[in-house]
């Protein structure tokens, strides 16, 4: 089985630094989710690992969090795509909660949910923190420059082996490639 990790805020969708608090301020990056069907066509399930503090913060419920995901997956299935199964931290950082990134807990849980190895598993994410999770859980770390990404590509300090793209179309089109390509290697 083919396997990618999402972020949500920044690579799906566009990011606020008031928080996406509703379906109305849930507004997809273009070409984001075509990306997600071009990974479904390539037999990759895509799953998402989203921190989302607001609700600790109070800043929204569990209601309006389900009501932003029914919205992300109407939108998908509208294009043939789909998210395969959604992770969120509800924590904030003081809850020094296990799940949080940068912490592997919700990686933890993919693999358990769906019995794989994350060895080798591509990882897209716009802050240091999702590569960071990503990377001690043994996947390959992907930034794309959408969200906080520009700014995270000017901090520095990313995982060994991060590699950068403008944004999760990009990204996709050259797995993709690449994964094309490697089946083309005679053994
Ligand atoms: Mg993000
Ligand atoms: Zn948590």
């Amino acid at each position: 089985m083919k396997m990618i990790i999402l972020d949500r805020d920044g690579v799906i969708n566009h990011d606020s630094p008031a928080f996406i608090k509703s379906p109305a301020e849930w507004v997809p990056i273009p070409g984001s989710l075509e990306a997600i069907a071009r990974l479904n066509q390539a037999g990759y399930r895509v799953v998402v690992a989203s921190n989302q503090s607001g609700i600790a913060r109070e800043l929204f419920d569990m209601q309006m969090l389900n009501a932003i995901h029914h919205k992300m997956h109407t939108h998908a299935q509208q294009l043939g795509a789909d998210v395969d199964a959604i992770f969120f931290c509800p924590h904030a950082a003081v809850d020094n909660c296990d799940c949080r990134k940068p912490k592997a807990g919700m990686f933890e849980e993919i693999a358990k949910r769906f019995k794989v190895s994350l060895k080798g598993v591509p990882t897209v994410g716009d802050s240091l923190r999702d590569l960071q999770a990503g990377y001690i859980s043994g996947c390959m770390p992907y930034l794309v420059l959408t969200g906080k990404g520009q700014k995270t590509h000017e901090t520095g300090g990313l995982p060994p082996g991060t590699q950068v793209f403008p944004d999760l179309a990009t990204m996709v089109n050259v797995l993709l490639k690449t994964a094309g390509a490697a089946a083309h290697i005679p053994i």
